[in-house]
């Protein structure tokens, strides 16, 4: 085998604004705040990757990114960049959590090995290209008169299917979202909504048996993450499909709630799992369990969303693509 290493990182950190306030249960987001990673082999061919943390889900901010990466990068220059595994195993021996950079860089050397392989990332993954795959959009968590306005224009946009964020503690005023939004776009439009874990046990119960009759796809995250017991007896109890988001980050957090039959579903992000190395096991142990599975963003670029792309046609048991954060971008960088 040719000799390859690492010979150059850049780290580029940068702030993008979105066309108008994200807003969810957890607060309101006015910019993305990604961080680039490209990693440069010895010939000059490079890899991009992408992380965008969210300080409230991950912990995580930009500027600890910035200053982790560095200690990232000084630990793998030199090396081989095809030795992915052994790459990602010594950001984890490193550094515990921190998904999201470790992600960026895990996503900047899947992306060089494919193009020094001079295939795409998809056949690298062996995946399928006939796969069809289609995006959500994301209304935010506004008024409901805002939010059944929005939701129609996204209809008449062309989006197949809308995602909708909730999470009001007290469970009336998200029902009458639902049924306003309802009213607006139609009983057939696909939608499925996402409480970004603002219910409790009983809020949660009486909004899920209150969105029964209007056609949802599934329920992300109602409760917070970590309470495995209200999250398993909702899941038991609830009329719509529940999907892990906050509580799954990784494969080992999805063996926790799949065999504690606390969730029906798993959303991966690899600003979760580390990156793809790591997501193919999430996604893997999905599969074993026969789990359908979404895949999400935070609000990362197209870049991002490009591996995630291609990490999606990897896997049929992934259905879902929650993929719309481009869209929400003033800019492409
Ligand atoms: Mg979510």
């Amino acid at each position: 085998m040719k000799k390859s290493t690492i010979h150059k990182i850049e780290i580029i950190p940068t702030q993008i604004m979105l066309n108008e306030p994200f807003v969810i249960s957890k607060g309101a987001l006015t910019h993305a705040k990604i961080t680039i990673v490209k990693i440069y082999n010895s010939d000059g061919t490079y890899g991009v990757g992408e992380c965008c943390p969210f300080r409230s889900i991950h912990g995580e901010t930009q500027t600890g990114t910035v200053a982790f990466a560095k200690d990232l990068a000084k630990a793998l220059l030199g090396s081989d960049p095809r030795e992915i595994h052994n790459h990602v195993a010594l950001m984890d021996k490193m550094i515990v959590g921190n998904a999201s950079v470790k992600c960026a860089f895990d996503m900047a050397l899947y992306d060089l090995v494919a193009k020094m392989n001079n295939m795409p990332l998809y056949v690298l993954l062996n995946g399928d290209r006939s796969k069809k795959i289609y995006t959500d959009n994301t209304v935010s968590l506004l008024s409901k008169e805002k939010m059944a306005e929005k939701a129609l224009k996204f209809k008449e946009m062309g989006f197949p299917v809308l995602k909708v964020k909730l999470g009001e503690r007290g469970y009336k005023r998200d029902v009458e979202r639902m049924e306003a939004i309802r009213s607006s776009v139609g009983y057939d439009l696909p939608l499925r909504v996402d409480a970004n874990q603002g219910w409790n046990y009983l809020d949660a119960l009486r909004v899920l048996h209150g969105m029964k009759d209007l056609n949802i796809e599934h329920c992300e995250e109602p409760v917070q993450a970590g309470n495995i017991v209200d999250q398993a007896r909702l899941t038991a109890l609830s009329p719509i499909p529940i999907m892990a988001d906050e509580s799954v980050f990784n494969h080992r957090d999805a063996y926790k709630v799949l065999s504690q039959q606390a969730a029906h579903m798993i959303n991966i992000k690899l600003g979760k799992t580390g990156g793809i190395c790591n997501g193919m096991k999430l996604a893997g142990l999905a599969q074993a369990a026969d789990v359908y599975c979404q895949v999400g963003s935070f609000s990362e670029s197209k870049v991002g969303m490009s591996a995630l792309l291609h990490f999606s046609m990897a896997w049929d048991n992934i259905i879902f693509h929650d993929m719309d954060s481009p869209l929400m971008h003033s800019e492409d960088p």
